[in-house]
């Protein structure tokens, strides 16, 4: 199904009014399965206005209509017939005999739905079909049931119909209870379908309609096997749920977030770095298939690296001034944000992770290097574009070299990485420790689980290490403090799992007055987060 989201029903109207006119001007003896109800009104509108200004030709246009209510007579303001003459036909140069409504004053039913499906294949079947969608999920009069009838019929009109059709009649009680409709397979049997759907009433209808499985209870459903349906809808009808992606350097994280924030779906994708296409085309493609299941209204992207002016440049990651917006917003009807990948994840706590009832909070995520993500006002401080980058706080002047070309950044003694490289040259030195037993174990590799092992084992080396590691962590920590007094500093990355092994100490060296937690979301958080971008 192909889906086109509009911005309002104005839109709607001339987007679908345009498909129309493209198809009659393909095909100038087209033959039209038309709609009523609310929705199509605007699209014939702008047909009509089409068809005067001469862009148009209905001359030999032939039509057959969804449905009618039953018993009504053709001159009842209610009927289809009166709907369609003074909607449409009656301002466009359409020949009336050229016109199909099913008659509600018919005495023999079964009769005049068989006439009509053969007056259908007479003239050659429907080119395109509009359809518009019930709030129950109805097209045409085919109702929610059990099961469902193929060819044109005559049946029960649901309350909830008879409901939401009552505001075209003085009275509930006039709503005829029946109708004549043609059914599933005669709107299944058109070559192309326009599904037209209009505000949040239609909300769950389409919602219903997307995520769903293929059922009668949700005739529209049905329309999934179609091979050609163009659903048009407004952000209204169609969006609810927000798509949150997490680039990282060896996977891209997908999550879909429903109204509540609870995430509905996750997904993940190998980041192909061969090319900055393949890599947006990737990320594009796995957006149009959650679309395809969700109802989306907008997108976030969490990418490394930084951005300046929306431009986005990384290191492992073919990005280099790439307008990841832009270039995303070509490929997907919707809108899109991009952020970096600490905020987002910084984003997401706030708003759903450990730092909810935070206005202020800093994460902190040690992996290779130091990321920060800063929320002032439970919104991202951006800066420029690239706030945040608080590995590279100066802790030592005269320190280690940092690949950044200067010396003594903080990541240079409180990233995870050297927090191992500490922890590898003491076992080193002390070969004699348990450190350099669990090292050795190891084919003379560490890891943090390791580590912290060491440490919880009671080994003097490890706890030396962590002790001095600590303290670095801390001394960057207190210039964060300085600058942000936060209400919440909270930590990120694989050495965060240690928990308790780490807070403690670290909770000790800052003080009492310093609110530090591990991350709720783990690695879900810039996903999350991303979701959440305004
Ligand atoms: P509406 O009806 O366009 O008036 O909302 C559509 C339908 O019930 O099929």
């Amino acid at each position: 199904m192909k889906l086109i989201i509009c911005n309002n029903y104005e839109e709607i109207s001339m987007t679908a009014a345009k498909l129309v006119a493209e198809q009659i001007k393909d095909n100038p003896q087209s033959v039209l399965g038309l709609a009523t109800g609310s929705t199509p009104v605007g699209m014939y509108n702008i047909l009509a206005e089409m068809n005067q200004k001469g862009e148009v030709d209905f001359k030999n246009i032939r039509s057959f209509n969804l449905d009618e209510y039953y018993p009504i007579a053709d001159d009842n303001p209610q009927s289809y017939h009166c709907f369609m003459k003074e909607n449409l036909f009656s301002k466009i140069n359409i020949d009336p005999q050229n016109t199909h409504i099913l008659n509600g004053l018919c005495e023999d039913t079964a009769k005049e739905c068989e006439q009509y499906e053969k007056q259908i294949e007479e003239n050659g079947g429907i080119d395109l079909q509009i359809l518009g969608i019930g709030q129950n999920g109805h097209i045409g009069f085919n109702e929610p049931d059990e099961s469902l009838t193929s060819s044109t019929h005559l049946t029960n009109l649901t309350q909830s119909t008879i409901e939401a059709n009552a505001r075209f009649f003085d009275d509930i009680k006039e709503v005829p209870t029946k109708a004549l409709t043609m059914g599933i397979g005669t709107i299944l049997k058109a070559r192309k379908i326009i599904l037209l759907a209009n505000g949040v009433s239609k909300h769950n209808a389409v919602r219903e309609l997307l995520n769903s499985t293929i059922s009668t209870e949700n005739p529209a459903s049905m329309l999934k096997v179609h091979p050609d349906v163009t659903l048009i809808c407004d952000k209204e009808a169609y969006a609810k749920d927000r798509i949150g992606i997490d680039i990282g350097g060896t996977e891209i994280k997908f999550g879909v977030l429903g109204e509540k924030n609870q995430l509905l779906a996750k997904r993940s994708i190998p980041t192909k770095i061969s090319s900055k296409e393949d890599l947006i085309d990737d990320i594009a493609n796995t957006c149009q298939k959650l679309m395809q299941e969700y109802c989306v209204s907008s997108i976030g992207v969490g990418t490394p690296g930084l951005i300046h002016d929306g431009l986005v440049s990384a290191i492992n990651i073919p990005f280099q001034n790439t307008d990841l917006k832009q270039e995303l917003e070509k490929r997907l009807p919707i809108p899109v944000s991009v952020s970096n990948d600490a905020n987002c994840a910084a984003l997401g706590e706030n708003i759903c992770g450990i730092g909810r009832k935070s206005r202020n909070l800093v994460m902190v995520s040690l992996g290779t290097g130091i990321g920060g993500g800063i929320i002032v006002n439970h919104q991202i401080y951006e800066g420029r574009g690239s706030a945040g980058e608080i590995g590279h706080i100066c802790i030592d002047l005269h320190g280690k070299p940092c690949p950044c070309g200067k010396a003594g950044c903080w990541e240079q003694y409180a990233s995870a990485k050297a927090l191992m490289e500490a922890a590898i040259d003491a076992a080193k030195a002390m070969p004699d420790s348990m450190l350099y037993a669990i090292y050795r174990e190891n084919d003379f590799r560490l890891d943090g689980i390791q580590f912290f092992r060491a440490v919880a084992d009671g080994c003097k080396t490890a706890e030396k290490v962590l002790k001095r590691y600590v303290h670095y962590l801390a001394v960057g920590l207190r210039s964060i403090i300085s600058i942000f007094d936060p209400d919440l500093i909270v930590l990120t990355g694989g050495i965060s799992n240690a928990g308790d092994a780490l807070l403690v100490p670290l909770r000790a060296e800052l003080g009492p007055k310093i609110r530090i937690e591990i991350s709720e979301l783990k690695s879900e958080a810039g996903m999350i987060g991303a979701a959440l971008l305004p």
